[in-house]
């Protein structure tokens, strides 16, 4: 066995600004877990880390809808989001938050570094403000036309048709989207970030990347860096992370831009799961050692912030830039292997919209549905490298024609035949072809489906897990255990039973990333007893001088291994109950009501 892999699992850090809906989790979230558990079952070193993105203009707005205070509405949406994390069954090694001292620190220190080496440098900018209320208006609440390609709904940070990142004052006609007024432009002094200093080193460093990343990923973030500019790195705000400088640091209206410090969350959650750990220098592995591997997962839509801007600031704090320089105190840093960039998911072919009511939060989501059930929806027909389409009817099929019949029925069948007719896991006889077959094709499966994941070509692999799921039905039918009858088929019967439950336990295992939570249930019913594949829990932690905040983490070596590992005969079984369930057609009519009535 090849030895030990190191791997970062950088998930996209979901906003605070209110409830996760599914097509968010689409996304970042399940296509994430099911690569690190992956991962950790083919033995590497996994390390998944992300939190809460807590800062910004868009959670004072809604902090001032809902009478909060702007850490009031982080405190409320990180519970919510953490709770709906784990009904995943998402395995983060720690999913923390950006309100933390410890992420101050660290993003304060990528700031000073980069400052020390040249390439942060201050600029005057046109902000807007809005006249009604004084406050600074967010770029992304600014509309007009887009000055590149005339497109009349670009915001004031990008142009959606065209992707050129965009000030407010370049918008024709800006109007703020809070209350449709024109906004004033006032002079504000501003630290910048020197994109164009990097466009050499990202650009060789891109173009290394050809063959290994999706290709729209890739030709993106090329044309992206044929044209950079100049990036603010500060906000008139006073909610955020302080400007670490002389004059600066003690200022109330100025923070580092909310972007900025939230790519930063990848390395700050790493040095905080470290310290949690009891071995302060263990994110190191990670982040130093040059064959240790990182992959970003997110929608597209977050692109420019992992495969530009995070590459930016890392070569920028090592020195790697135009301008040179020396790596700061946290040392050189490793630039991503990967950005594992999703496409969109729309909603019964809607975009997927709080406001409209065109959304299913994955709290409800999870009142009404098993965690499985979604997680298969998602791996087989989420938005991997195209847009795809979640409706009602598509899930209903899926669950009741896949999973409920298919993969379900396969393990209710052969534990209970096994469970009526031995009580135990029966001895296997003498194998004939038609076992041997069927075993060889299960076992030989791991290799092809672990490469699949091992790329993030998740659709690919769980269809590829399926064909035995069907191999094994279609072993069933063909051998028919249920009519040997006789003293004398009995020694076949289990022969036969002995080799379903064995391709029932390697389906269990191929499957696991996918569906981790019905292969624990799996797991017991052959007779096991103990963790197989764990999940995260919620506990409470502190921080010197700060209140107490709530991390989702877990200690993920559990049993999961990725292989066929043989069964043991005279092993009891469990009494058999199903795996998944059968959803009433009715769900369709009921949720889609759901969808026209807020
Ligand atoms: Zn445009």
């Amino acid at each position: 066995m090849a030895s030990p892999r190191h791997i970062l699992t950088a998930v996209a850090w979901p906003y605070a600004s209110g409830p996760r809906h599914i097509g968010h989790v689409a996304g970042f979230g399940v296509p994430s877990d099911v690569f690190s558990r992956y991962q950790r079952m083919a033995g590497n070193n996994v390390l998944m880390v992300s939190g809460t993105d807590e800062h910004g203009t868009p959670i004072l707005v809604a902090a001032d809808k809902e009478g909060l205070t702007p850490k009031g509405l982080a405190d409320r949406y990180n519970k919510v989001i953490t709770e709906d994390l784990r009904g995943l069954g998402l395995t983060y090694d720690l999913f923390t938050r950006t309100s933390t001292r410890n992420h101050y620190s660290i993003a304060q220190e990528i700031f000073l570094g980069l400052h020390r080496n040249g390439y942060v440098v201050p600029k005057t900018m046109m902000g807007a403000v809005s006249p009604s209320t004084g406050r600074t208006l967010p770029d992304r609440y600014i509309e007009g036309t887009c000055p590149i390609c005339n497109y009349d709904g670009a915001r004031g940070d990008q142009c959606d048709n065209c992707g050129n990142q965009l000030d407010p004052s370049d918008l024709i006609n800006p109007v703020s989207k809070i209350n449709g007024e024109t906004p004033r432009f006032v002079e504000e002094e501003h630290y910048f970030l020197d994109l164009p200093a990097f466009s050499e080193a990202l650009g060789s460093w891109l173009q290394s990347k050809g063959g290994d990343w999706r290709p729209n990923v890739l030709k993106f973030s090329l044309n992206l860096v044929d044209d950079l500019r100049p990036r603010a790195i500060t906000r008139d705000i006073d909610w955020g992370v302080p400007v670490p400088l002389e004059g600066w640091r003690d200022r109330n209206d100025k923070r580092l831009y909310v972007w900025f410090d939230a790519v930063i969350g990848y390395l700050s959650a790493s040095v905080e799961w470290a310290r949690r750990s009891g071995d302060p220098d263990a994110w190191k592995a990670w982040w130093h050692n040059p064959d240790a591997e990182s992959y970003y997962f997110m929608g597209k839509d977050n692109v420019v912030f992992h495969s530009v801007i995070w590459p930016a600031l890392l070569l920028g704090y090592g020195g790697k830039g135009n301008r040179g320089g020396a790596p700061g105190e946290l040392g050189e840093l490793n630039l991503p292997s990967e950005v594992v960039s999703s496409e969109y998911l729309t909603m019964e072919g809607k975009k997927f919209s709080s406001s409209r009511s065109v959304v299913i939060f994955v709290k409800d989501f999870l009142a009404r549905y098993d965690a499985d059930a979604l997680r298969y929806y998602l791996a087989t027909a989420g938005p991997e490298t195209s847009d795809t389409n979640f409706t009602w009817d598509e899930f209903l099929r899926r669950n009741n024609d896949e999973l409920v019949a298919g993969w379900g029925n396969l393990v209710n069948r052969s534990v209970s035949m096994a469970a009526k007719n031995f009580g135990e896991i029966p001895a296997q006889g003498e194998l004939l072809d038609v076992d041997r077959e069927v075993l060889a094709a299960s076992k030989a499966a791991f290799a092809p489906v672990g490469e699949l994941l091992n790329r993030a070509k998740q659709k690919a692999a769980i269809t590829e897990a399926m064909t035995v799921v069907a191999a094994a039905n279609k072993y069933l039918s063909d051998t028919a255990p249920w009519k040997l009858k006789g003293e004398d088929d009995r020694a076949r019967q289990a022969t036969i039973l002995h080799t379903a439950l064995q391709l029932v336990d390697d389906c269990k295992a191929l499957l696991t990333p996918f569906l981790p939570h019905s292969s624990q249930t799996v797991h017991e019913l052959l007779g096991n007893v103990g963790e197989w594949s764990g999940g995260p829990r919620i506990d409470q932690v502190s921080e010197d001088g700060n209140d107490d905040y709530s991390v989702l983490q877990g200690d993920y070596k559990t049993a999961a291994v990725w292989a066929s590992r043989p069964i043991a005969a005279a092993t009891k079984l469990a009494t058999p109950t199903p795996i998944f369930t059968k959803l009433d057609p009715s769900i369709v009519e009921e949720e889609l009501a759901r969808l026209e009535s807020p």
